[in-house]
Formats: structure tokens, C-alpha cells, sequence
């Protein structure tokens, strides 16, 4: 005999463009569907299926048995979901059914449970962009679970500040439920807090009401509505309720605050899980997991806390530590600030490369606990701290000597260290130019080395544009690439120019790179591109074996 097969398709809010191919396939496939009257009706027009069976809402047992049956008598089954049928669905009670029977996969009768979009997703793409940070889906129905058991998911999901949305708020005789929930996240949450209010999301009695969290009960609440409670940073915006990503934004001197560009977006950084898993940088985190579970180890170290003991400790943070909000008439109330962190380069100075142990110093009280520091190729450190007072970061920093400049895509000028000061005669041509072109905003990242002799030892010759001294006069090399397999130096534009026309010179290869250059190309892609700066043709400086293309990390 033929074997059966239980498809547990959810398919989607209901209409017709968001259910997925594989679910309206499923449909079309299977000799009988088995779902919720109001579901089936939803679906209908998309099969031809000879039999569906409606049943009513609490019988959810029966027809999940029903269904095990008929696949086990050898026909194909769907059973209906609304949303996903993993949230709130069929899909386990099909599988507790299954197992009740000693149903095994290599066995017993194929099942597929075919994904749907949730409410949480289709409401809220009706709302903005609610959701986006860390959320959690809680059901207020204590019909299968108790309301002790509730209460603390709800209480647990406000204090840690989770975006969240409530399914099955409200019914005819279960009102209380969505009030209690409002009062405990109340404890937690700004009464201002937007939430939003989707009942029938994407179905023809579709209704989205935006309101806040001490309001929302002035508004209609039922079976169908799904509830979206932001978190402390989450705001109105045109009608529309938005959580930014994540409680961080960068900004470096000049700029107030940090501007959205897409590719910034994509870097590594902001998309760690999609990026990071081919490259097994992903490891790193479970590495640092085992070494602090080595740490506790050790007899000196500090016992390892429970899971209770780190949860009052949590509780004791949000109550007492002013950062994360609490205050005295709510000593609960969480509110994670957006917090801006201020991005800028330290170096010694554009010829000098030592660093007094008293700027070291200073440096370090500036960044106190919560600054930090990194060294680059470039000779500088990127410094990041949260502050609302870069000025006096600034100011504190310039006083001791040290050179502040912004980071990102700007003009960065790095020079070599004149053999400490032997060979001083051009230093203040780089400092001219580090002065009136260092930090000027680029499509990308531009590098100008500056080297005080010949040997061009600190490189310039690998930088964007290299300028090397020499017999008091300078030669110009542009457009090098100097990462990569297909790595090569830059092009020598210009021999023994007159010191008074260097800064005109690079001004003018600058100002042709920032008009025409693409957002996000590079000097050396741009020149390659357009064949020419000002009167300079491009050669093509790359090895002439074809090299395979190797993105970091293969
Ligand atoms: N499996 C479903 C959830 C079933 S529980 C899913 O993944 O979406 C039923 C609850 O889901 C309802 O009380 C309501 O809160 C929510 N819900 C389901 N469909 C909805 C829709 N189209 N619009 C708004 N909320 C919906």
C-alpha cells in the first residue's frame, strides 16, 4: 500500500499573496485538508481537493488524530495553520499525536511541516519596522498554560527590554489577561511606549491601530488582533512604529551624528550572522565561551553563578545602575537609551611617531572604563567612547600634544618618521597638507603617504597617492592597490615637482577623486575606471597572469 503523508502547512495572515509556492503546493497535492472552519474558508479557492474538513476551534486534538489516521491509511493529508504552524499551530500537537503512537521518521508516515509567515511578521511589516531588535512572541491564552507561568514570561521579556508580541490577546470571556500584561510591563516600560494593534493583518477586515502602551487598552482588542509592544528605544515615526537596530550609533569629529550609509550597513560588524558562518570566524565567540568556562576553573576565580543568582543580579543592575534607567518613583523602569559612541584617531603627530607615557596617561583617564583602544597599520589609534561631549574629549586630548583626527571615509595622511628628525627639511610640507586636507570627507578612505626621502621606507609608493622628497623637490605616485593577490604599487605621475605646487597638485587630484568618484569606490578602482585625473592617463599596473579572485577568508 501506498504510504500517506501529513503535510502541516501554515499559510501565512490569510490572503492570497502571502502564502508561500511549497504551501499552496502541499494543498493542491493532498486528497484531504484538515483545518479550522474560519482557515479553511481562506484557502478554499486555492485547491480542488476532494474532501476538507472543517472542524471548530477547540478540536484541535481530534483533528490532528484525525488526520494521523488518514495518512496512515495511505492518503496525502494537509493540516492548516494560519501564520506558521510551528507558532501557536498544529505543528506539535501533529508530532505529540505521532509520538503517542510510537511514530518514528524512518518508519512511520512522512510529514512536512511547510513554514507560513507568523503574525509577528506580517504585522509588522503593517506597523514600520517594530520588531527588528531582540522580540519574543508571548500568547496570553492560559487555556493550555498557566498563568503563573505567563506572568513570568511576561515580566522576564519587559525587564530585559525584548520587543514583543502578544498572540491571542483577548477573547470574549478571557479579558483580564491583556490588562495584567500591560500592568507588568508598565514596571518596566515608558507609558509612552509605542505599541501597535493589527487585527486581521492582511485579510479583508484588516485594522492597525498605532497607540501607546498606557492607551492601548482604550482601543478594540480581540481574537484576531495581534498586540506589538516596542522596546524602550522604539518611536513613532509617520504613522509608522520603528526600532532602530541595535542601542548604538558612531560618529567621528564633524559629524553630529552617525549617517546610515547601505554598505556600512553590510560590513562584517553589523551583520555578523550572515557573514561570519563561511569564514568560521563564528568559532571565535564559542571560543571565548570555553575560555571563560576555563576561567571559573581555577580555584583563585570566583565561583560560577546559577542561573537565579545572575538573574537577581540582572534585576539588582536594572534597579540601581542609572545608565540603564530605574529612578526613584520607578526603580524598574528600563530605558536603553540610544547611546552614541564617538570614533576619532590619536596619533603623536604627523612626522613623529613617539608617544610620552604622559599622554598615555592622559589618554587612558579620557577613555576611563568604557573607551577603548585600537592600533592600526596606519600608525594610530582608533579611539571609541560613548560621550555627548566630544569637544572637551578633543580638547583634552590636543592639549597634551597628541594629533586627533576623524575616522571613516576621509583623507588620511600618514608620513614616515624623517629618521626622528634627520632628515626634518619637508616635514612642514606634510604638515601643510595633513592640515588642509587631513579629514575631508571621501567616497571611501583615501591615503596619502608622505615620505621624507628616496627610500620611501614608510611606503608611500602603497598608498592612494604617495609623495616622496626628494633633491628638495617631490615625486607623485597615484592610484596604487595595495591589498590583494592582485596587489601593485602606485603609478609615478609626476618627478621632481616644485615644493609650491605640491598642495595645489594633490587639492586638484582630491577634488577630481570626491565630485566624480562612485559612493564606496576606491582611489584605485576609480582611476582604472575613468582612465584619467586631471592630466594623468592610467596605466594598468596589475600582473598580467590571470590571478583568481580571493575573498578574505578563503
Ligand atoms: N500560527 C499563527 C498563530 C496562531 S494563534 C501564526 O503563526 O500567526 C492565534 C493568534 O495569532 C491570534 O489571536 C492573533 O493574535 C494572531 N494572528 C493570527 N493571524 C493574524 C492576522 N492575520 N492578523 C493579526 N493577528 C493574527
Amino acid at each position: 500500500m501506498q504510504k500517506g503523508k501529513i503535510f502541516v502547512v501554515g499559510f501565512g495572515p490569510g490572503d492570497r499573496e502571502h502564502i508561500t509556492k511549497r504551501a499552496v503546493d502541499a494543498l493542491q497535492q493532498s486528497d484531504h485538508i484538515m483545518g479550522y472552519k474560519t482557515y479553511v474558508e481562506l484557502i478554499q479557492h486555492l485547491v480542488t481537493t476532494k474532501s476538507i474538513v472543517s472542524t471548530g476551534m477547540t478540536e484541535e486534538v481530534s483533528r490532528a488524530q484525525d488526520a494521523v489516521k488518514k495518512a496512515e491509511a495511505g492518503h496525502i493529508v494537509s493540516v492548516i495553520s494560519s501564520g506558521d504552524a510551528g507558532v501557536y499551530g498544529m505543528a506539535g500537537l501533529v508530532y505529540e499525536v505521532l509520538i503517542e503512537k510510537g511514530w518514528s521518521e524512518s518508519t512511520g508516515i512522512e510529514v512536512e511541516v511547510v513554514p507560513g509567515i507568523s503574525a509577528i511578521n506580517s504585522c509588522a511589516s503593517l506597523l514600520g519596522a517594530p520588531v527588528m531588535h531582540d522580540a519574543c512572541t508571548i500568547s496570553l491564552s492560559d487555556h493550555l498554560t498557566p498563568w503563573t507561568v505567563i506572568e513570568k514570561r511576561i515580566e522576564a521579556a519587559a525587564m530585559a527590554d525584548f520587543v514583543i508580541a502578544f498572540y491571542n490577546p483577548k477573547s470574549g470571556r478571557r479579558t483580564r489577561q491583556i490588562a495584567e500584561a500591560q500592568r507588568i510591563l508598565l514596571k518596566y516600560r515608558s507609558p509612552d511606549t509605542p505599541v501597535g494593534l493589527v487585527k486581521s493583518a492582511y485579510r479583508d477586515t484588516q485594522n492597525i491601530i498605532l497607540t501607546t502602551l498606557e492607551e492601548m487598552l482604550e482601543h478594540d482588542i480581540g481574537m484576531l488582533t495581534t498586540v506589538v509592544v516596542g522596546n524602550s528605544s522604539t518611536f513613532f515615526y509617520d504613522n509608522k512604529i520603528i526600532t532602530p537596530r541595535g542601542y548604538q550609533r558612531k560618529y567621528t569629529l564633524g559629524e553630529e551624528k552617525q549617517i546610515l550609509k547601505p554598505h556600512q550597513r553590510l560590513r562584517k560588524e553589523a551583520e555578523p550572522w550572515a557573514l561570519d558562518q563561511e569564514t568560521g570566524e563564528a568559532e571565535e565567540g564559542h571560543e571565548e565561551i570555553v575560555a571563560v568556562e576555563k576561567k571559573t576553573e581555577t580555584p583563585q576565580s570566583k565561583p560560577k553563578l546559577t542561573s537565579l543568582a545572575l538573574a537577581k543580579q540582572a534585576l539588582s543592575m536594572v534597579k540601581n545602575d542609572p545608565a540603564i534607567g530605574g529612578n526613584e518613583e520607578n526603580p524598574f523602569l528600563v530605558q536603553q537609551e540610544i547611546e552614541s559612541i564617538f570614533e576619532f584617531a590619536v596619533s603623536p603627530g604627523v612626522a613623529n611617531k613617539m608617544i610620552t607615557p604622559d599622554q598615555m596617561r592622559i589618554l587612558a583617564d579620557v577613555l576611563g572604563e568604557n573607551g577603548t583602544m585600537e592600533y592600526t597599520p596606519d600608525h594610530r589609534l582608533i579611539v571609541k567612547l560613548p560621550t555627548d561631549n566630544p569637544q572637551k574629549i578633543v580638547g583634552i586630548i590636543e592639549k597634551s600634544g597628541l594629533l586627533v583626527q576623524p575616522v571613516g571615509d576621509v583623507v588620511i595622511v600618514k608620513a614616515c618618521d624623517f629618521c626622528y628628525g634627520e632628515k626634518a627639511e619637508s616635514i612642514p610640507y606634510a604638515e601643510e597638507i595633513t592640515d588642509v586636507l587631513g579629514g575631508i570627507k571621501m567616497p571611501k578612505e583615501l591615503h596619502v603617504g608622505f615620505n621624507g626621502c628616496g627610500m620611501a621606507c614608510y611606503r608611500a609608493v602603497f598608498d592612494d597617492i604617495g609623495i616622496v622628497y626628494r633633491k628638495k623637490k617631490f615625486d607623485l605616485f597615484i592610484g596604487s592597490k595595495p591589498v590583494g593577490r592582485t596587489a601593485h604599487a602606485a603609478q609615478p605621475v609626476v618627478e621632481g615637482l616644485e615644493p609650491g605646487q605640491l598642495l595645489s597638485l594633490l587639492t586638484d587630484i582630491i577634488a577630481d577623486y570626491k565630485e566624480n568618484a562612485h559612493p564606496n569606490e576606491r582611489f584605485f578602482k576609480y582611476f582604472k575606471r575613468v582612465k584619467k585625473i586631471l592630466h594623468f592617463n592610467h596605466y594598468d599596473m596589475t600582473c598580467k597572469i590571470k590571478v583568481e579572485e580571493a575573498p578574505c577568508g578563503d
